[in-house]
């Protein structure tokens, strides 16, 4: 067992975080406030392989493993703490790689170059004005009709919905298939019989949350994911991946947050001594950090992990591949919220301003314990069947 990076992960590493330091961290309060995320740093990201990372470079991508990618979206989430970059940065990662490994040929070669230069967004849409959990219950139809699909139905707090609009590109799509199964389809946001709404959340405000209605919505055949009928399992591997990255994320979150909890407890006095120097703050610290170093291995392992089997195609470690990624995605963003909680105590009145600016991750992380890329307890459900068995999942 070998823990340590290697060289070339390490540069990377060291290159993301730099990008944090001069490109993110400068605009992420714009980021928040003007509700997108500049077209300069898009431009940077690109410039540096950060978009769409796993997906091979003869569809615009740099080919890398979930472990670089997993470490970039660390870096990423600590850089910009509102959390709206990093939800760019692994919606391209996760479903770019959906796409490159399931798509058609065509798709793959008209898609995926722009996503990977910053010029085109891809996301993913299942959730349903019904619920996003019970995807097996979703409502949203296609069949086939000639050489297209059609589409009917509605989806609701789909991530990219206006900069699909306004980039250009779309989300794959979940629809139940007139086969009984089920349909996974690229589908461009500019395509006739699609409207969109935009939903007003409270967090993570660069990047867009909306909905998508589709009525007689054609889409080319050539979008289709793997075969007809048998798009579940395409969209199941692409939450694997992406909520491995969305726990990175959430890692990086809260190590910003206790690094700038802990400049602040070494100098800030009371009682004439600084506040780290109280246990009460003291062990508080070392807890949270002890957390945070145990979920950062698990979601290395997670991507090791995928790197081992899942982006191989293989499938003979599910089990063992499902149960550290939903166990990651448990903890992690948790683990964050708490951190970034507790530093704003430590900051007594300043942590609840603006201006110290741990409310930004504060209102992003918690769209990762509402619901984004799967809730909590769908998480437990999740291990719960892989350490029972699945005449133990409490639903039909
Ligand atoms: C900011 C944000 C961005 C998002 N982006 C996207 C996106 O890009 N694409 C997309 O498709 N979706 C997106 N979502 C939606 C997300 O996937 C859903 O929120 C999630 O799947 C949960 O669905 P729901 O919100 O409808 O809650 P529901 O499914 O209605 O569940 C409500 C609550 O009940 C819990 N629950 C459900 N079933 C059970 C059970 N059997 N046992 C115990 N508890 C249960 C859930 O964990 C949740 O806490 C986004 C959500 C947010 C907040």
């Amino acid at each position: 067992m070998d823990f340590r990076l290697s060289d070339e992960e390490e540069a990377f590493q060291a290159a993301v975080r730099r990008f944090g330091d001069k490109v993110l961290r400068p605009h992420e309060r714009e980021i928040d406030t003007e509700g997108r995320i500049p077209a300069e740093v898009l431009r940077a990201m690109a410039d540096l392989g950060l978009l769409a990372m796993p997906v091979p470079a003869e569809y615009g991508g740099m080919g890398a493993s979930a472990v670089l990618t997993e470490l970039a979206a660390e870096e990423i989430g600590r850089g910009d703490f509102s959390m709206a970059t990093a939800v760019f940065f692994l919606l391209e990662a996760g479903w770019g790689y959906v796409l490159s490994r399931h798509g058609t040929e065509e798709a793959k070669r008209e898609v995926l170059p722009p996503v990977c230069a910053g010029q085109a967004f891809l996301g993913v849409a299942t959730t349903e004005p019904t619920g996003g959990s019970d995807l097996a219950n979703l409502r949203t139809r296609s069949h086939r009709d000639g050489g297209a699909f059609v589409l009917h139905g509605e989806k609701a707090f789909v991530s990219g919905v206006e900069e699909a609009k306004t980039l250009g590109g779309g989300h794959l799509t979940l629809a139940k298939s007139a086969t009984g199964g089920f349909d996974l389809l690229y589908v461009p946001t500019r395509t006739d019989g699609i409207s969109t709404q935009r939903f007003h959340n409270m967090g993570r405000m660069g990047i867009s949350t909306g909905g998508l209605t589709y009525q007689d919505a054609r889409v080319p055949a050539k979008y289709l994911l793997g075969t007809e009928g048998h798009g579940f399992g395409c969209a199941m591997e692409g939450f694997t991946v992406a909520r491995t990255f969305v726990s990175a994320a959430c890692i990086g979150a809260a190590e910003r947050a206790l690094e700038t909890g802990m400049a602040y407890i070494r100098e800030r006095k009371a009682f004439g001594q600084p506040l780290g120097k109280f246990e009460g703050i003291q062990f508080e610290l070392v807890d949270l950090w002890t957390q945070v170093e145990a979920v950062k291995w698990q979601c290395r392992r997670a991507a090791w992990l995928l790197d081992s089997y899942t982006l191989k195609g293989d499938d003979s470690h599910r089990s063992e591949v499902d149960r550290a990624v939903a166990s990651v995605k448990l903890t992690a963003p948790p683990v964050a919220f708490e951190c970034v909680k507790r530093v704003m105590m430590w900051f007594g009145a300043a942590g609840y301003t603006k201006d110290v600016g741990l409310e930004l991750g504060f209102r992003g992380i918690m769209s990762y314990l509402v619901g984004a890329e799967g809730g909590l307890n769908i998480m437990r459900i999740i291990l719960g069947r892989e350490l029972l068995g699945k005449e133990f999942v409490p639903y039909k």
